[in-house]
């Protein structure tokens, strides 16, 4: 062989050995990521290790749940090895448990180990889920074949009770963001602050000044951008006027029908005087005009109004769709209602509430 060959032949071999090297380092790579990943998705971290360090310490150890307790995280609250205990007792997951954990207090885990179980993997991501109303969710959503959100948003509004029932009085009236339904209701004497005459009205009406203010903006859009024209018809209306304008409904259509398009005293949301109903003047038989309505569902968020009860929503307002009832919000807030695509009710419910 000569030595220019043999060179050759040495320079090969180093270069196999090298890639053979490589091939050894990324294989042991691998394996360790691997291996780091995979203890972390068993739990194997200091709060898991506290875990069982407490359990084993406590007189709570039950050797049956030894490979389950690296699974949850250590809490600092008292009595953690004994709920641990409990909840691994009653069925609850490991997953599951270490939700509760982050979540709830004391009182409230102590309420999942004295209740049955629940099917707490469907709700205990959702942010309005109330531990106490589960079995009234678990009913209505059977019974209405709705999704977990909507059964969790509509019964937290006792849409699973009778109108009018359960019924509880706004404690900050004068807030703008109240909500005013079937279930909630203002004081007998509540009157606004603040009320001034509406320019735009067929006849007269009020609103608190901020909102009168952003009406007439909307009045001068839908006039200059919408081609048309728009007037409130009523707006701020007393208990007295609304407990006379209700009665005046049954006399003529008995309570179920009035109750569809009429609120009871005290439930109007006219007499928050952030309320309007408005009208185009050019139009007859109706009190808009399609093409009016659309420019409004479109636009009056800008000028920070919502529509209260839009098509389809008669299931959760109990009113039937009224096109002309128009709600002040203010215009960040309205934004965010509208582009939330749910009706005032349950975004109070999801962001204000809960
Ligand atoms: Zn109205």
């Amino acid at each position: 062989m000569n030595p220019r060959r043999k060179k050759k032949k040495l320079k090969v071999k180093k270069l196999i050995l090298f890639i053979i090297n490589i091939i050894i380092v990324v294989i042991i790579i691998l394996f360790l990521i691997k291996f780091l990943l995979k203890n972390d998705s068993k739990g194997n971290n200091p709060n898991n290790d506290k875990t069982v360090e407490r359990l084993k310490e406590s007189d709570n150890y039950n050797s049956k749940y030894k490979n389950v307790y690296k699974e949850i995280e250590y809490t600092n609250i008292d009595n953690f090895e004994e709920y641990v205990n409990s909840l691994l007792d009653k069925g609850y997951s490991t997953e599951i448990i270490n939700k509760i954990l982050k979540k709830y207090d004391s009182t409230k885990i102590e309420y999942i180990i004295d209740n049955e179980k629940m099917e707490l993997e469907n709700y205990i991501d959702l942010r309005n889920f109330e531990l106490e109303n589960y079995s009234r969710y678990v009913e209505y959503k059977n019974k209405n074949n709705i999704d977990y959100q909507d059964a969790v948003t509509r019964v937290n509004l006792n849409l699973d009770y009778e109108q009018y029932t359960h019924t509880k009085e706004i404690e900050n009236p004068s807030d703008i963001d109240i909500l005013l339904n079937k279930y909630n209701y203002l004081p007998k004497d509540y009157v606004p602050d603040n009320i001034v005459d509406i320019k735009s009205t067929t006849m007269g009406a009020k609103m608190i000044k901020v909102a009168a203010d952003a009406f007439e903006e909307l009045v001068a859009a839908a006039k200059s951008e919408g081609g048309f024209s728009l007037l409130a018809t009523t707006a701020y209306r007393s208990y007295s006027f609304q407990n006379t304008l209700y009665t005046n409904y049954v006399n003529k259509d008995g309570v179920v029908n009035a109750d569809t398009y009429s609120a009871r005293p005290g439930f109007s949301e006219h007499q928050t005087g952030y309320a309007v109903d408005v009208r185009d003047p050019n139009v007859s038989g109706t009190r808009l005009s399609d093409s009016d309505y659309d420019w409004i569902k479109k636009n009056c968020y800008k000028f920070g109004f919502i529509l209260r009860y839009p098509k389809g929503s008669t299931p959760i307002t109990g009113y039937i769709e009224e096109s002309w009832h128009l709600r002040y919000l203010g215009v960040e807030f309205a934004t965010k209602v509208t582009e939330s695509g749910l009706t005032y009710d349950e975004y109070y419910d999801l962001y204000i509430a809960h």
